[in-house]
């Protein structure tokens, strides 16, 4: 389209969907969903620019998806996102979509830009098809319209309406309060908003995860320090020494959380919990992997299995093992079969044989998430 810029909103927090990944992190065969609504966009129509505004704490992973779009940080709010992508746009016009409405409805979308000549905004809108009240009244139901996006605004109109104060919810009421011209057109039922888990269903060109999987590797190495508790896989070993570290020194969560950071993409443990940050002092590192956890279900994967090795020439951990193992499945909510300990000596070589410190390997596999389990 010439002379447009498509806005794809993908920033939301996802809190009414319920489920540990985020709608926009929905993998649709092999692609997140908002990757696979821009892809959607871009088949049909051709646009000078694609602005994707995604979460701040997401935005430099999205950017290793793809090359081809701009990617601008999220506000606090629906406007703040929008506004933010506003100042990466140039052209005469401007189509904001939702990345919620996931499926492209290529007719609705031509018969938007048609009708742009008489417009500063043109909106889709579907007819009220029950009986409508307001309060205890009913009102004319063809007098109602329920307003969808993708919604074509002149640039520079929507920039001046989003300068006031006031928070809209939508493009076409912040261009309507500055006096601009709203053009409505028939919308589409295939634009239906995905907000909840049970509109899974009603949106037809949703599709199932594919069944890859991906695996990430993790290393890490404590010094022994004495007279402090010792942490392994979150539980404490009886000996009256622990591990020298900034956090409480549990060098097998920190293996884990790398080989799951590996897995999908995302880092390693330093990036996120950086050893120069107070609020990590002493911290309890099943908090840690808690919060790894949280990011790594947010983007659109599950845990399917870890095998580790931890190589100590002391403590002697035999009897620790399923302990770790229970102590793992419980953080993990990831059945004990899918969860293997392997304790190992280093026949006296090395650090490890001199007794120093202690080194834990460990493996992760990860697939994406599929809500077809739990809808
Ligand atoms: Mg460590």
């Amino acid at each position: 389209m010439q002379n447009t810029t498509l806005i794809l909103l993908a920033a939301g927090s996802a809190t009414r969907f319920g489920l540990p990944t985020k709608k926009q992190w929905l993998y649709q065969e092999d692609k997140p969903l908002w990757l696979w609504v821009a892809e959607s966009f871009t088949q049909e129509f051709d646009f000078v620019k694609i602005v994707i505004v995604g979460a701040s704490s997401e935005i430099d992973y999205m950017k290793n998806f793809s090359s081809k779009y701009f990617f601008v940080s999220g506000g606090n709010s629906r406007q703040e996102s929008l506004s933010n992508a506003l100042k990466e746009v140039d052209s005469e016009w401007v189509l904001v979509n939702d990345v919620a409405r996931c499926c492209i409805d290529k007719d609705m979308i031509e018969r938007i830009f048609k009708n742009k000549e008489q417009a500063d905004v043109v909106v889709p809108a579907l007819k009220a098809v029950d009986t409508v009240y307001l309060d205890s009244n009913p009102v004319n139901r063809d007098a109602i319209k329920l307003i969808q996006t993708p919604q074509l605004s002149r640039s520079s109109m929507l920039k001046r309406a989003l300068e006031s104060n006031y928070e809209f919810t939508d493009e076409s009421s912040a261009i309507q309060a500055i006096g601009g011209r709203v053009v409505f057109v028939d919308g589409s039922p295939n634009a239906h908003k995905l907000t909840t888990p049970q509109d899974i269903s009603k949106i037809p060109c949703l599709k199932p995860p594919s069944n890859r999987s991906f695996t990430g590797f993790g290393i890490d190495t404590h010094a022994f320090e004495d007279n402090k508790p010792m942490y392994l896989c979150g539980v404490e070993i009886g000996v009256d020494y622990g591990f020298k570290a900034h956090s409480d020194g549990d060098v097998a969560i920190h293996a884990l959380i790398d080989a799951l950071l590996g897995a999908v993409g995302l880092g390693d443990i330093g990036e996120h919990f950086p050893d120069n940050d107070n609020r990590y002092k002493g911290i309890d590192s099943k908090e840690l992997l808690k919060s790894i956890l949280k990011m790594i279900n947010g983007v659109g994967f599950e845990i399917w299995h870890i095998d580790m090795t931890i190589v100590a020439q002391k403590p002697r951990l035999k009897e620790y093992k399923e302990i770790m193992r229970e102590s793992l499945s419980n953080i993990m909510n990831l059945g004990k079969a899918h969860i293997n300990i392997k304790a190992t000596t280093s026949e006296k070589l090395g650090f490890i044989g001199r007794k120093e410190g202690v080194t834990v390997h460990c493996v992760a596999t990860v697939g994406y998430f599929d809500y077809r389990r739990v809808v």
